[in-house]
């Protein structure tokens, strides 16, 4: 055998095996994007040589054959799966074969629908009743899950009467929110939990037992009618979508009718931008021709529809290599155990290290030096290993232990009785004191420009300060014939640190590390007390019973202020000449009393605490959610798509980031030409 002809050989039994652990069994083996990428290895090899070609291999046909469990079902016609297009230059390039075909691109009209990452359903109904429900199956034959389906409560039972027979198509799926509550459950009930959302929904629909589906939150939307004459007066996939609506679905509320190839790309990058504001998971877009004459002149081919593509985004799962487990020692002490992987990309940036949050997580995820992972980056949040791909045959590592010691300083690790963390035990370690200066330096807390973590290493290491008191005794001297240093950058740093002594007392609090007390609670206790000795002086039930301020808080100042080794510390600030008051902060103007505003996206130069404390500090709330009560909603960078659109639907004005200096200093704000619709 060639070689060409033994890969194609064990990409298909390998893809084979894959497909049937994410069709049929529990879970899915490996990320959909390694899946993928194999399918487009043996189609790149079946195109190359010719020869390999066959209408079984996986890159021809759709899904998988439908469980014996189930009664099978014929669709009225194949329900086909979509090709796909992972660049802009794809996306071109499909609409350029359409060109070809006769379809025209520069004036077309197209759908831009979200892709939810569910699976395939198709209902038929007869004079308006659901006599029938389907998977798709191979795409011919899907499995019958009428009786499941009748639990799904967004899945009307009856139409409004349109006559005959007709299939609506569309995608069972669990929202994030269902999907996070079921699996909250399970675990409340000692139940294994679901890997994701996808395969949580297959596993509920697919059930010999309709009362286990009837537990379980799943949702459907709806994207197409298939069957003669059904769509009345629908020439578009535009009014397919409102006529599903009027007949009582749910469809995609951010569906977008564009028109040319740029406006339909602007769509595609909407959706890849907005997509953890959607609240179901979706893995790309689905771009369809509108007119749906063309989808009937165009036709498909065995497996896709060629009126439709989908553009899928850039994965958000991979796989890698597992190099080692480490830990790091945070300012508090913790010590998180972390991934060091073999570098990947993920959601667009290369991952070379990932969380794996703490010790009991590594154990429950069973995840071993050597091994192959699974690594999740979605949107902000830090990338974590999910899972180890199992690899039969292949002779793994002992299972990871917590180290006994802390990799910075040697001292005991150990773990907090009523916590899953451990701690390094050693107050003067020096990772922490690293983590600690850099935090007190930070711009959320004591604002000193030009001492971020490189420069508070070296001059810890070099025994320069050995804790935050000492940054006040240093002079330009102390300085200048260090490496990276002049004459001129010393004596800046000295500057700065002395603009320092002067912030007020809730930069101060932030800048202690005082545990749970951020920019928010920080602000609400400077105000409330003016000067760090009050704030020391209340007693805890003073503390509690403060807006904003809760017994946890609480608990923690009190143990903070009562520490001996903080109150040497801040004994020693403030013969440094730190000021502890709040100062004119006091005076802000309540402009925004009783008002809530709600901030959606990154308004420029203000991180997301920053921003609600400079609310909070004008005597507003920062609210998470829009409701009639809110007072305006500040569009930064970024924003949710959900807060926008209930915004609008309330009628609640909605103002660009540029004026949030304006709404802070006068309440309101000018509506002008850059004021945004609502
Ligand atoms: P697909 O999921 O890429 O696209 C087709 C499907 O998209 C349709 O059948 C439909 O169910 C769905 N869809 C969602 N929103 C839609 C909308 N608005 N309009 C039309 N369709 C919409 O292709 P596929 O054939 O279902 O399966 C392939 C997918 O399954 C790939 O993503 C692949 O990675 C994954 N897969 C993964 C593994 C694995 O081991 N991880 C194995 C097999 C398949």
């Amino acid at each position: 055998m060639t070689a060409p002809a033994e890969r194609a050989l064990w990409l298909r039994g390998e893809l084979d095996r894959l497909a049937r652990a994410y069709y049929t069994g529990p879970a899915p083996e490996v990320p959909d994007a390694d899946y993928d990428a194999l399918v487009r290895e043996l189609a790149q090899l079946e195109d190359e040589h010719p020869e390999l070609a066959s209408d079984q291999s996986p890159t021809q046909r759709v899904g998988a054959a439908p469980d014996a469990a189930f009664s099978p079902v014929e669709h009225l016609e194949p329900l086909l799966s979509l090709d796909n297009a992972f660049s802009d230059d794809e996306v071109r390039a499909w609409v350029d074969r359409l060109a070809r075909a006769g379809v025209p691109g520069p004036d077309l009209a197209y759908d831009v629908e979200p892709k939810i990452d569910g699976l395939a359903l198709a209902l038929t109904y007869e004079g308006g009743r659901l006599v029938r429900a389907g998977t798709r199956g191979d795409g011919r034959v899907g499995e019958d899950v009428t009786a499941n389906v009748r639990t799904v409560a967004s899945v009307p039972a009856v139409l409004p009467a349109p006559p005959g027979r007709l299939e609506v198509r569309g995608e069972v799926y669990l929202a994030k929110a269902d999907f996070a509550a079921m699996n909250a459950q399970q675990l409340a009930a000692g139940e294994r939990t679901f890997a994701n959302p996808r395969n949580a929904a297959a596993g509920s629909l697919r059930q010999k037992d309709p009362a286990i589906t009837a537990g379980r939150p799943l949702s459907f939307l709806a994207y197409q009618i298939v069957g003669a004459g059904p769509t009345g007066s629908a020439t578009s996939q535009s009014e397919v979508l409102a006529t599903l609506q009027a007949w009582g679905f749910t469809v995609a509320a951010s569906a977008q009718r564009v028109v040319g190839i740029d406006a339909m790309l602007r769509a595609c990058a909407w959706f890849e931008e907005h997509r953890h504001d959607l609240p179901y998971d979706v893995d790309g877009v689905v771009i369809k021709v509108d007119d749906v004459a063309v989808h009937e002149r165009v036709g498909a081919t065995s497996r896709a529809p060629r009126w439709a593509i989908a553009r899928k985004f850039p994965p958000e799962e991979r796989t890698t290599r597992l190099r080692a487990i480490e830990v790091s020692i945070g300012r508090t002490g913790r010590a998180t155990p972390y991934a060091v992987l073999e570098p990947v990309s993920v959601a667009g940036s290369t991952v070379s290290m990932a969380t794996l949050h703490n010790a009991d997580q590594v154990r429950l995820k069973d995840v071993r030096p050597g091994d192959l992972v699974i690594v999740r980056k979605a949107g902000d949040v830090i990338p974590e290993v999910v899972a180890a791909v199992s690899e039969p045959g292949r002779a793994r590592a002992a299972p990871w232990e917590f180290p006994a010691s802390c990799p910075e300083c040697g001292s005991a690790l150990v773990r907090r009785e009523e916590e899953r963390d451990h701690y390094c035990t050693n107050p003067s370690c020096p990772a922490r004191q690293l983590q600690q200066m850099s935090h007190f330096a930070s711009r959320t807390a004591m604002d000193i420009e030009g001492l971020g973590e490189q420069r508070v290493g070296q001059l810890l290491g070099l025994g320069i300060v050995a804790d935050v008191a000492d940054l006040f005794a240093l002079r330009p001297d102390d300085l200048a014939t260090l490496e990276g240093f002049g004459e001129v950058s010393a004596v800046a740093l000295v500057e700065a640190i002395d603009a320092a002594r002067h912030r007020p007392l809730h930069r101060l609090l932030v800048a202690l590390g005082i545990r749970h007390v951020g920019p928010v609670a920080a602000r609400i206790l400077a105000q409330r007390f003016g000067t760090f000795d009050r704030l020391a002086a209340a007693p805890t039930e003073e503390l509690e019973g403060l807006a904003g301020i809760g017994p946890v808080v609480a608990a923690a100042v009190r143990q903070f202020v009562e520490d001996p080794e903080n109150r040497r510390l801040l004994e020693r600030l403030a013969q440094a000449g730190v000021e502890m008051h709040e100062g004119e902060i006091v005076a802000t103007p309540a402009v925004l009393a009783g008002r809530s505003v709600v901030v959606t996206g990154t308004v420029p130069g203000y991180a997301r605490e920053e921003a609600e404390a400079a609310i909070v500090e004008r005597g507003g709330t920062a609210a998470g959610a829009v409701s009639r009560r809110t007072y305006c909603v500040v569009v930064g960078d970024a924003p949710g798509a959900a807060k926008l659109r209930r915004a609008r639907d309330l009628g609640i004005p909605v103002i660009p980031a540029a004026q949030f200096a304006e709404l802070l200093a006068t309440g309101t704000w000018t509506p002008g030409p850059d004021a945004l619709e609502t």
